[in-house]
């Protein structure tokens, strides 16, 4: 354990359990120091992060249905009333009907589309916003995206173009929000087997090709997604905004992997 986060105060939001990536970041902030509130969808899924939160000393768990905006302000009312202050976001969030996770993009609905996009893109947008008006002393914010945003990758079809928008989205809140001392960043996450990663056609296949071809030659881990949360939410990363930074063991850099070349 270290200090890099002591006295700092942040939210998580998109703990489902203890597969969730915000786990991996929640516990590497927690280590270091942070004091940690988290929000949750719907009362189903309060019985599992209770406890989690519990493990890392936080009892401050609060509705959010991001597809909401009036949950979105209850949520940071609530905040304000308990903190004031707030150091950090970090938004692990993101949802599409399973049934347009695979097969082609060009046949996704017009519904899908708009609803995919309000609640993996818009509801970043919508949460920085509430967030800047309590950092009053500076503070980073943290979302979470793919490389299906950067290049064609099976069955990610329109989450793919969500995540393009959402790294975009970074891009404009690192400017607009820079000059109050807010810090915008994306981590770019090698595939993990999680709840949401399950919906997402031929996802075994997709981390066994990750596995083969990266250049560490395995998958990552939460616990190595949250050593990078660490950086960006930390002192540590204060010179850098507006980023996408992969923790995907190297994926994003290969053409294409060097092997023994048969003689043609
Ligand atoms: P997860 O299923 O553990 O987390 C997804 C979370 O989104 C859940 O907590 C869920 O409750 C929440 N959510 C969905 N709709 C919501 C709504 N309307 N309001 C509030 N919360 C809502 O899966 P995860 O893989 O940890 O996903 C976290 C983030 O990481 C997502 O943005 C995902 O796209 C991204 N990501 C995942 C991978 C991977 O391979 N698992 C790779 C790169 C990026």
């Amino acid at each position: 354990s270290n200090n890099l986060m002591a006295g700092k105060r942040g939210l998580i939001m998109g703990l489902a359990n203890d597969k969730s990536i915000a786990w991996g970041i929640a516990k590497a902030l927690a280590d270091a120091g942070a004091e940690l509130a988290f929000s949750y969808q719907g009362e189903a899924l309060k019985k599992r992060v209770g406890p989690l939160a519990g493990e890392l000393g936080s009892d401050i768990l609060i509705e959010c249905d991001v597809a909401d905006s009036g949950s979105i302000d209850t949520l940071f009312d609530t905040l304000k009333e308990k903190w004031g202050k707030l150091d950090f976001v970090v938004h692990a969030i993101g949802f599409s009907d399973k049934s347009e996770l695979r097969g082609r993009y060009v046949d996704t609905s017009r519904d899908n589309f708009a609803m995919t996009m309000d609640i993996s893109v818009y509801s970043f947008t919508a949460v920085c916003k509430r967030a800047a008006d309590m950092m009053t002393e500076g503070g980073s914010l943290l979302t979470l995206t793919y490389y299906g945003a950067e290049q064609v990758m099976p069955h990610y079809n329109v989450m793919g173009v969500a995540k393009a928008a959402l790294e975009a989205s970074v891009k404009y809140i690192a400017e607009d929000l820079g000059k109050d001392g807010i810090r915008c960043n994306a981590i770019s996450a090698g595939p993990i087997k999680t709840l949401a990663a399950s919906g997402i056609g031929d996802f075994r296949y997709i981390m066994k090709w990750n596995e083969l071809n990266s250049p560490l030659r395995r998958n990552v881990t939460q616990e190595e997604v949250g050593k990078a949360a660490l950086y960006l939410l930390s002192d540590l990363g204060s010179g850098t905004t507006g980023e996408t930074l992969h923790v995907d063991a190297g994926y994003h850099v290969v053409g294409m992997k060097a092997v023994d070349a048969p003689d043609i």
